[in-house]
């Protein structure tokens, strides 16, 4: 096993990492920035080490503090978890010329997948199919030669792009050239990189996401898939699995071909192969998160398998654990993303002191969140501050179940997006299982 593990993060999915350390005997050693002083990764860590101040420029993303905490405590691998340096790799790369086991992929498997223009590349090799559009990065005059044979309306999004950043719907073709410009601009500042491609634009799909662990030597599982289509901003607000929206023949057809993707790419680790499903379920893949994903949680509901564990294990070369028939599907998961945003107010942050909280808890009940009462949110991270996961044997007792749990929840000081969810749960739509990625942002448009 490994010796120590630094986690390179903060929040829950420090804590997250923490606890799967904890569980197998590992110590760990948290790093913090100047806002994260009174955080909870920092006391529930073995060691924690201060890397700088609080802009994630200085601290979160700082790849030289990092490397010089793990050296300085003897660690001998690092977890990214989510976000931050989860999916940069030259992060990934510095990390094996320091000797340290990165918890992820390989570096050249990140830079691979990590360019979705070149991951669609890798996709049709693998024989899995992509959406149609450019073979490959193009220029204004190539994105409009290629729109005009699939039609419009088409999308433009940014290779370098994650987190619904650098994309844009193009209706016509007098909107495309400045569609180009400006998603690659937005990709050059968010992701220094500008580049962009093109795809045929698909109406109110589902985004359903595999979630696959490979050894590295070709040995490749899946546990099942994630339904992802409840978003606002091309960003999830909440995910269940398995999918409402799928046969059990898509399910089989779905999970193989991630497989076989990552098995093209001789995957090491965990990931998440993302598709876009059609009304007709055909499905096209769109992208690969070479991370552990912030919805992981919902998949170990069903599975009953402790991901985090396994990626540790992977990362020691000890290789998977379970062969792909000990892995059984059974029950049902939901997972709420409780923001720090107020609902009412265009989801605007809402940073501030928690000054008081109670956890719902019973049967079926999973909160991963790193608020306590009297904690201050810093305004310099990410928005979500709690995940609310609940099981039940079937979908029927998980929404019930996570009803009353929101119901339960008490988050005070801030405004969150509890009420939001509380009110899907009134909606049609999302009590049958049929709402795609266009449903959330129709309701919010009508208001109420
Ligand atoms: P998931 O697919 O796991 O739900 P998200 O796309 O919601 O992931 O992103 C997870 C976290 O990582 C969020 O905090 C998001 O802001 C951040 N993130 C996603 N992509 C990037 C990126 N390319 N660079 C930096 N942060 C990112
Ligand atoms: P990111 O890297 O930001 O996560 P993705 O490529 O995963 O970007 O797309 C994010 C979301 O944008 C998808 O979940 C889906 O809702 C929407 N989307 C992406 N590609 C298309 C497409 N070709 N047609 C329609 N919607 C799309
Ligand atoms: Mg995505």
């Amino acid at each position: 096993m490994l010796k120590k593990v630094l986690v390179a993060n903060r929040g829950e999915i420090a804590l997250r990492v923490i606890r799967a350390c904890r569980e197998l005997g590992v110590p760990s050693v948290a790093v913090y920035s100047g806002a994260d002083e009174e955080a909870l990764h920092v006391r529930l860590a073995d060691e924690a080490v201060h890397i700088g101040p609080p802009k994630a420029q200085k601290s979160y993303l700082n790849i030289e503090a990092i490397l010089e905490a793990a050296k300085e405590t003897g660690a001998d691998a690092v977890h990214p978890g989510y976000g931050f340096l989860a999916e940069n790799a030259g992060f990934a790369a510095a990390c094996s010329g320091a000797g340290l086991a990165f918890v992820g992929p390989s570096a050249e498997a990140i830079e691979k997948m990590g360019d979705k223009s070149a991951a669609r590349r890798i996709a049709r090799e693998a024989g899995v199919p992509i959406v149609p559009g450019t073979e490959g990065n193009a220029s204004p005059a190539e994105a409009l030669e290629r729109a005009e044979e699939i039609g419009f309306p088409v999308m433009v999004k940014a290779a370098a792009g994650g987190g619904g950043r650098g994309i844009r719907v193009v209706e016509s073709a007098g909107e495309l050239e400045e569609a180009v410009r400006a998603a690659s601009r937005e990709a050059a500042a968010a992701f220094g990189e500008g580049s962009v491609y093109l795809e045929k634009f698909l109406v109110d799909p589902r985004h359903v996401e595999v979630q696959v662990m490979g050894d590295g030597e070709g040995n490749v599982v899946h546990f099942y898939e994630r339904e992802c289509s409840m978003q606002r901003r091309r960003q999830k607000i909440l995910e269940e699995a398995p999918s409402p929206g799928i046969s059990p023949a898509t399910r089989e057809a779905i999970t193989a071909a991630a497989v076989r993707l990552a098995e093209e790419a001789s995957y090491a680790n965990a990931g998440t192969a993302e598709f876009l499903v059609d009304q007709d379920e055909s499905f096209y893949f769109i992208e690969m998160n070479t991370r552990i994903q912030v919805e992981h949680p919902i998949t170990e509901e069903i599975t009953g398998v402790d991901l985090v564990k396994e990626q540790l294990k992977v990362a020691a070369g000890e290789g998977l654990s379970l062969k792909q028939d000990e892995i059984p599907l059974s029950g049902h998961a939901i997972e709420f993303r409780i923001n720090a945003e107020d609902p009412e107010n265009n989801f605007f942050p809402s940073p501030g002191e928690v000054t008081g909280v109670e956890v719902p808890g019973g049967p079926g009940v999973r909160v991963d969140t790193a608020v306590f009462a009297g904690y201050q949110i810093p305004p310099f991270y990410d928005s979500m501050v709690s995940k609310l996961v609940v099981r039940g044997a079937d979908r029927h007792e998980a929404l019930a179940r996570g009803g009353r749990a929101l119901e339960e929840y008490r988050l005070e000081g801030i405004k969150t997006t509890i009420p939001l969810h509380l009110r899907l749960l009134r909606e049609e739509a999302f009590l049958s299982g049929r709402y795609g990625t266009g449903y959330l942002e129709k309701l919010l448009s009508k208001g109420g």
